[in-house]
């Protein structure tokens, strides 16, 4: 039986004086809690059918992109700005630790497609609803948000009520 919480690290005063960052990287160079990992974020998912997975820049791109392949579906990124080539859509958003943008290409998601979120931490949940407003924009139907770990006491669940949420860690 492989815990996964033991796979991730806490990282006092990182990025900034006051954060405690949880750290994938040690679960990331083990491929059974990979595995592990995928499969538990697969079974969280259950039987929806998904026509594209949407992972956040940067961690959330690990792991979204391995879902969308055991789905079968396609992945998209969702990237900071000035990073994507193509024409996007664009929203700004407050961060745990700062401000940034989330942008999306215009031709990522089709009108009416089932979207999956996905991200490695849901904290505050700014960045994660700025995602789902993007995918709306775009047209998607958002079938669930889904995250390797959620920081409870953040409440970021709250900033996206009205959506599935579900987490393999919770803190
Ligand atoms: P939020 O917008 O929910 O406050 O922050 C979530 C975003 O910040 C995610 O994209 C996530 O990758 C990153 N993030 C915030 N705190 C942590 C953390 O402790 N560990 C990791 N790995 N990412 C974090």
């Amino acid at each position: 039986m492989i815990h996964l919480d033991k796979f991730i690290r806490d990282i006092p005063n990182f990025p900034k004086e006051g954060i405690r960052f949880k750290d994938i990287t040690p679960l990331l160079k083990d491929p059974r809690a990979v595995k592990e990992a995928l499969t538990q974020l697969l079974e969280l998912l259950g039987n929806h059918t998904i026509d594209k997975v949407v992972g956040i820049e940067s961690r959330g791109f690990f792991f979204g992109m391995l879902i969308a392949q055991e789905l079968g579906a396609g992945f998209v990124p969702m990237r900071k700005p000035g990073k994507l080539p193509y024409t996007t859509f664009s929203e700004k958003y407050e961060l745990e630790y700062g401000f940034d943008a989330l942008e999306i290409h215009e031709d990522a998601i089709a009108n009416g497609e089932r979207v999956l979120l996905h991200d490695d931490v849901l904290a505050t949940g700014g960045t994660a609803k700025v995602a789902c407003n993007l995918i709306e924009k775009l047209g998607g139907e958002i079938v669930q948000c889904n995250f390797l770990m959620e920081l409870s006491f953040l409440n970021g669940i709250e900033k996206l009520q009205g959506y599935e949420v579900k987490s393999v860690l919770k803190y």
